[in-house]
């Protein structure tokens, strides 16, 4: 290949260097400045399309001019996940040992779905995942020496779709396929929609999905008679209840479904009972907040996002199962061009066997570093911080009488809302959209929204790696700012 009109080569060790160099130093120089920035991205739809030619470059540019371009037209278009004052849906965290992890992976590029694609990529997965199991305390069915294991799939969707998948033909085998329009699933209404998307892939018939009611006497976790009841209900018009999923720390306002009992009624039906604890399950690394996932020991199968509270860069869901069976005989495929000696002899696990694609990245090594380069009692800390940093919200918010805590606070996660002046309780919901979108449009912090009982919600969900005290009681005194005003013309 002739390289003379390349100004960079594709690949040369030292242009890497050299330019992997700067754009390091455009990272750094990116988190020095972050608060800067408005946090909610400004811009309109389309923007970006005046801005950029219409046809890729037929001569190479400079990695010059391409980093003027990410700070004039790219960076205007980012919403800031990472900045400190970022308090929207739930924290995606970064971090030095994560970006180092994340790095490596992508200098390293390899593809592991076979062990033999790159050994290493395989066996650190099982021993990191192993490893973050004994942080959790989950049972030991779900190591790796026995007949389950964990694994990294992107999110926790992938998670549900798999072990969805997973527990339907478990169940199909025994009644035929003839069965699938019978199976049910199970779940509380306030469940994430990714269980929704999961069923429409897995064929699950629409009606069949049950998203059992909840309301504020409970919190809004799944109440095992309402589930009890359902079941009953399905088998006596001849439907064959599958799979439960439950949750520990709901999306909408970190609801906890009790394990424990919810545990049991699976476990009496037959039933493939998964727990999705997405957010919440980096906080039961802490002994003070394990009672929280009691119960885990009866499921099938468990899922926490790493790269949600824990310090390590998007994607990296974790996903153990007791039975690593029961994902191979759904989702294994065994074609000629990737036999080989290890995976025939079945002395190996082959991870592709184990999720939907084939190819998968060494993310493993980001958790790894994140949990070498920080240890447990620092990862400890971390998440006490911003739960103490929550809790100190919550309290702002009690102590004006203009607000309410509306659900009480668990982890890190503070729903609140701004009270509809007297006599204008249908008022309400407008009061609360419109300071949501005056607090948003300030660029100066960013918060989400949910809906509890037809009432809209204000979430405030603390996370962030860099969010500190300073930042929490700035936020709660432009919330203060922005209402006032609101109350007077309402
Ligand atoms: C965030 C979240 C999800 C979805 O996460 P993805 O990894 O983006 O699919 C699912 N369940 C819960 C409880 C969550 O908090």
């Amino acid at each position: 290949m002739d390289t003379t009109g390349w100004n960079l080569k594709p690949m040369d060790a030292e242009q890497l260097r050299e330019n992997a160099h700067k754009m390091v130093d455009f990272i750094a120089d990116y988190y020095k400045t972050i608060e800067s920035f408005p946090v909610l991205s400004q811009v309109e739809p389309g923007y970006l399309r005046n801005l950029l030619p219409d046809s890729a470059p037929n001569r190479p540019e400079s990695l010059q001019t391409v980093l003027n371009d990410i700070q004039a037209k790219i960076l205007p278009g980012v919403t800031h996940w990472q900045s400190p004052n970022f308090f929207a849906y739930y924290p995606s965290n970064s971090s030095v040992a994560g970006f180092l992890g994340e790095m490596l992976s992508a200098g390293l590029s390899i593809v592991g779905f076979s062990w033999i694609t790159s050994p290493a990529a395989t066996e650190l997965e099982m021993i990191v995942l192993d490893w973050l199991a004994k942080l959790l305390k989950l049972p030991d069915e779900f190591l790796s020496s026995g007949q389950g294991g964990g694994v990294i799939q992107g999110t926790a969707s992938e998670a549900v779709l798999v072990v969805l998948l997973a527990a339907r033909d478990n169940v199909l085998r025994k009644v035929g396929n003839n069965g699938l329009e019978k199976l049910v699933v199970y779940a509380s209404n306030q469940t994430h929609s990714a269980l929704q998307k999961a069923c429409q892939i897995g064929g699950i018939h629409p009606e069949n999905c049950r998203l059992l009611k909840t309301d504020s006497s409970t919190n809004y976790s799944l109440s095992p008679d309402a589930l009890n009841d359902a079941i009953s209900h399905d088998l006596a018009v001849g439907l064959i209840p599958f799979f439960l999923c439950a949750t520990v720390g709901t999306t909408s306002s970190t609801a906890v479904d009790p394990l424990l009992v919810l545990g049991e009624i699976a476990k009496n039906n037959g039933i493939w009972f998964h727990v999705d604890a997405a957010y919440a399950g980096s906080a039961c690394i802490c002994p003070e907040y394990r009672h929280y996932i009691n119960g885990v020991e009866g499921a099938d199968s468990f899922n926490m996002n790493a790269h949600k509270w824990f310090l390590t860069n998007f994607d990296c869901s974790l996903l153990w199962v007791k039975d690593k069976n029961a994902l191979i005989q759904s989702l294994s495929t065994n074609p000629e061009f990737l036999k080989n000696k290890a995976s025939q002899a079945n002395m190996v696990v082959d991870y592709k066997d184990w999720q939907i694609p084939l190819g998968r990245r060494f993310r493993s090594l980001k958790l790894w570093m994140v949990l070498r380069l920080y240890g447990l009692e620092n990862l400890q800390c971390y998440i006490r911080n911003h739960i103490k940093l929550a809790k100190l919200f919550e309290e702002l918010v009690a102590e004006d009488p203009r607000f309410e805590v509306v659900t009480p606070r668990i982890f890190s996660l503070v729903c609140f809302r701004l009270l509809p002046p007297n006599n204008k309780g249908e008022k309400g919901n407008e009061l609360n959209r419109d300071l949501l979108d005056i607090v948003n449009s300030t660029g100066k912090i960013f918060m989400s929204h949910t809906v509890l009982s037809g009432k809209y919600i204000l979430r405030f969900a603390v996370g962030a790696p860099l969010t500190e005290e300073r930042h929490v009681n700035e936020a709660w005194e432009l919330i203060q700012d922005k209402a006032s005003p609101l109350l007077k013309i309402s």
